[in-house]
């Protein structure tokens, strides 16, 4: 079965003008290297819009207001670094239409993956305004489609962006039907996300936050997930995996700093899509978020693509992407990160008192 890439150019009428890290050309590169060099086992198919029903699962219909009002108006300044354009209302909610799109075709097994190329990101609009880039936050407008419609019971959120997703924590810090796992660059913008905050109420031990500090790289990024989530995720057991795919952890990234590369790319989808093919399988929808170097966007949605076009076998000794590995180590911060993030969760997660 194909793995289906959402896509529609809609989403680069979207445009917060000159010199914005945020510009239609991050995406238009990513277009252009998959008409140049098709993946194979991938099907493109054109997305719906998202209603206004759907968008007010997640945000106020006050904030949907100030975002429809802007249509047709050549600039309006949202936040510090939030502008839009005559065509942000369609491409925001087309951004969030194509990710319902992708939700709907892998649980319907129409599909084995999707993957949404959009834009405006989503994960740092909070219910009531928009932020950092983000107009409608996509991922969680989606969990909840997921939940209130697709009948999914347990729907796991995954943001490897370097920036942490506030809006998307704050959705659902108080659930436990909706676990979000962030790792992220920390302190950092938006300076939320430390280690301690591991969701509140029902929702504790449901939120994940996996700080990294500058210049970290792919055996980091890779230890923390495969030291802290496959344990919770073998326990969470998701039905539903939705990936906020950010590149800005691009060794060459302008915004984010960090060090990781292609080979990072490669095993940190190797390990979701390893936990997908053991807990849902065929059911990974990714995302775009950040990533502001085009190609490292590029290598980025690669490498997702490989990873949800081949697909692995699940580890029947062991817990799943177990074995997933890079030639380099991760350094002794990384694995302190992983040991605090261990402790903040063990309450909740009995497996992470082993090892
Ligand atoms: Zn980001």
């Amino acid at each position: 079965m194909d793995t289906l890439i959402l896509r529609d150019d809609t989403v680069l009428d979207h445009n917060p003008g000159p010199g914005h890290p945020e510009n239609p050309a991050r995406l238009a590169a990513v277009l252009k290297d998959l008409d140049e060099r098709p993946i194979i086992g991938t099907r493109t198919v054109a997305p719906r819009l998202a209603s206004r029903s759907e968008l007010e699962r997640v945000h106020t219909s006050a904030h949907v207001d100030i975002v429809e009002s802007t249509e047709g108006k050549p600039h309006v300044v949202l936040d510090n670094d939030t502008v839009t354009s005559p065509g942000s209302w369609l491409a925001a909610r087309c951004a969030a239409g194509a990710t319902l799109s992708a939700v709907e075709a892998v649980v319907s097994g129409e599909a084995s993956g999707a993957f949404a190329l959009v834009r405006p990101p989503g994960h740092h609009a909070e219910a009531g305004h928009a932020m950092g880039f983000c107009l409608f936050n996509n991922v969680a407008v989606a969990a909840e489609h997921a939940r209130n419609e697709l009948g999914c019971e347990r729907v796991l959120i995954l943001d490897p962006d370097v920036h942490h997703g506030n809006g998307t924590q704050h959705a659902f810090q108080n659930r436990a039907d909706v676990m979000y796992v962030s790792s992220h660059r920390y302190p950092f913008y938006p300076f939320t996300g430390p280690v301690t905050d591991i969701g509140n109420r029902e929702g504790s031990g449901f939120t994940v936050n996996l700080p990294l500090s500058q210049g970290m790289g792919d055996a980091d990024l890779l230890h923390v997930y495969q030291d802290v989530v496959t344990p919770i995720v073998a326990g969470f057991q998701p039905d539903l995996i939705l990936v906020s795919a950010g590149f800005d952890t691009w060794h060459s990234d302008p915004v984010g700093d960090l060090g990781v590369t292609r080979a990072g790319f490669d095993a940190l989808f190797e390990l979701f899509s390893a936990w997908s093919d053991a807990y849902c399988p065929g059911r990974l929808v990714a995302t775009l978020e950040g990533g502001y170097d085009p190609s490292g966007v590029v290598q980025g949605v690669r490498a997702s693509l490989r990873a949800l076009t081949a697909r692995t076998s699940a580890s029947s000794s062991g817990e799943a992407g177990a074995d997933i590995g890079l030639d380099s180590a991760p350094c002794s911060e990384a694995r302190i990160t992983a040991v605090e993030a261990r402790k903040a969760l063990a309450p909740w997660w009995p497996k992470l008192r082993q090892g």
